[in-house]
C-alpha cells in the first residue's frame, strides 16, 4: 500500500512538472509569435434568421508554432493572460481585422466582424483607447467592428468593467455577453451592463435537438433576453434541428458548424459569395 501510494505520488508529480513545462514552453513561444506576428485569423458566419442574411463574423485566432505545432486558443489565451501577453495578442487581433475588413465589407453587404477581448483588456486604459479608436476610425464603408466579452471578465472588478463597457457603448460599438450561462453573473449584474447582444454558450446547443434540458435552458435565456430587450445569438448551431427550434423560439442569429466551420480570409469571401449567390 505504501509502495502504491509512493508511485501514485511519484507520477502525480512527473504529470505535473510536465503541464508545468508545457506552459513555460508555450509562453515563451507565445513570446516569439507575438514578435513575428505568427498568428492567423479565421473568420466564422454568423445569420440572422430574421432576415436570412449573413450580418457578421466573429475573428478566432489560430496559431501554428514551429516547434510546438498547432495550439488552440483555449489553451494559450489564458496563459497569454497569465504572463501579460494578451494585450499584444489583442493588439495583433484588432489590427488584422481591420486589414481583412476592406475584402469582407467589399462583397456587397454591410457586416459586423465580432472579436474577443479579455478582462484584462476591458481594465487597461490604453487597451481601451485602442479599441474606441479601432472601432470607430477609418474602418471601409459596409465593414463595423464589435467586441465580445464574458461574464467572468466581469468579476474581477465589476465597477470598472461596466464604467469602461459604457464608454466603448458609447462611442456607438457594439457589445456582446459571450458564453452566456456558464459565467458568475447575476441577473441584475446583466441588467446593469451596456451589451445589446447574449451569446448563448455553445454547450447549451450543441446537442439541443435531443437534450430536454438543454431545451428548456435555451429557451429560458431566450425569454430573459426577450425581457431585458437583448438581442440573442446561439453559437455551437451543429444541425438543422437545433437551427428551426432556435428559429421557432425566436432567437435572432445563429452560428456553428451547421452554417460553417471558421475558415481563413479568403476561404471565408468565397463561402460569403457562394451564400449569397444561393
Ligand atoms: P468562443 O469565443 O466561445 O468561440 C467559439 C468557439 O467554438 C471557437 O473555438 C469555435 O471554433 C468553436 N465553434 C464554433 N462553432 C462550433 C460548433 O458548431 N460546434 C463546436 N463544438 N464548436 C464550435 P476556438 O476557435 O477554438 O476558440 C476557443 C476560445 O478561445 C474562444 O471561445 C475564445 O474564448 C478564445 N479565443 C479565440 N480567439 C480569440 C482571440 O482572438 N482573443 C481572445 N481573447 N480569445 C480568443
Ligand atoms: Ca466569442
Ligand atoms: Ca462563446
Ligand atoms: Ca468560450
Amino acid at each position: 500500500e505504501a509502495v502504491r501510494a509512493g508511485q501514485k505520488f511519484y507520477y502525480y508529480q512527473d504529470g505535473a512538472d510536465d503541464a508545468h513545462l508545457r506552459k513555460l514552453q508555450i509562453t515563451a513561444r507565445l513570446q516569439h509569435a507575438i514578435e513575428h506576428g505568427n498568428f492567423e485569423l479565421f473568420y466564422q458566419p454568423q445569420l440572422s434568421l430574421l432576415t436570412g442574411e449573413i450580418e457578421g463574423m466573429e475573428a478566432l485566432i489560430r496559431w501554428k508554432d514551429e516547434t510546438l505545432g498547432s495550439v488552440f486558443p483555449d489553451e494559450f489565451i489564458p496563459l497569454a493572460e497569465e504572463s501579460g501577453l494578451i494585450s499584444d495578442v489583442t493588439r495583433w487581433v484588432v489590427g488584422r481585422v481591420r486589414e481583412d475588413c476592406m475584402a469582407l465589407a467589399s462583397t456587397g453587404k454591410p457586416i459586423e466582424i465580432s472579436i474577443n477581448l479579455s478582462a484584462k483588456d476591458i481594465l487597461d486604459t490604453e487597451m481601451l483607447a485602442m479599441l474606441t479608436e479601432a472601432a470607430v476610425k477609418d474602418l471601409p464603408a459596409g465593414c463595423s467592428l464589435a467586441y465580445e466579452i464574458t461574464e467572468t471578465a466581469l468579476v474581477a472588478d465589476a465597477h470598472a468593467a461596466r464604467e469602461n463597457l459604457l464608454l466603448l457603448k458609447n462611442a456607438g460599438i457594439h457589445l456582446s455577453m459571450d458564453d452566456f450561462g456558464t459565467g458568475f453573473s447575476s441577473l441584475s449584474q446583466l441588467k446593469m451592463l451596456p451589451v445589446s447582444k447574449l451569446k448563448i454558450d455553445k454547450s447549451f446547443v450543441m446537442k439541443l435537438a435531443s437534450d430536454c434540458d438543454d431545451q428548456n435552458i435555451v429557451e429560458a435565456i431566450l425569454g430573459l433576453a426577450k425581457a431585458l430587450k437583448l438581442s440573442v445569438v446561439a453559437e455551437g448551431v451543429e444541425d438543422a434541428t437545433a437551427m428551426s427550434m432556435l428559429d421557432n423560439w425566436g432567437c435572432q442569429s445563429i452560428q456553428g458548424y451547421h452554417l460553417a466551420r471558421p475558415m481563413p480570409v479568403t476561404e471565408a469571401l468565397v463561402w460569403l459569395e457562394n451564400y449569397r449567390q444561393k
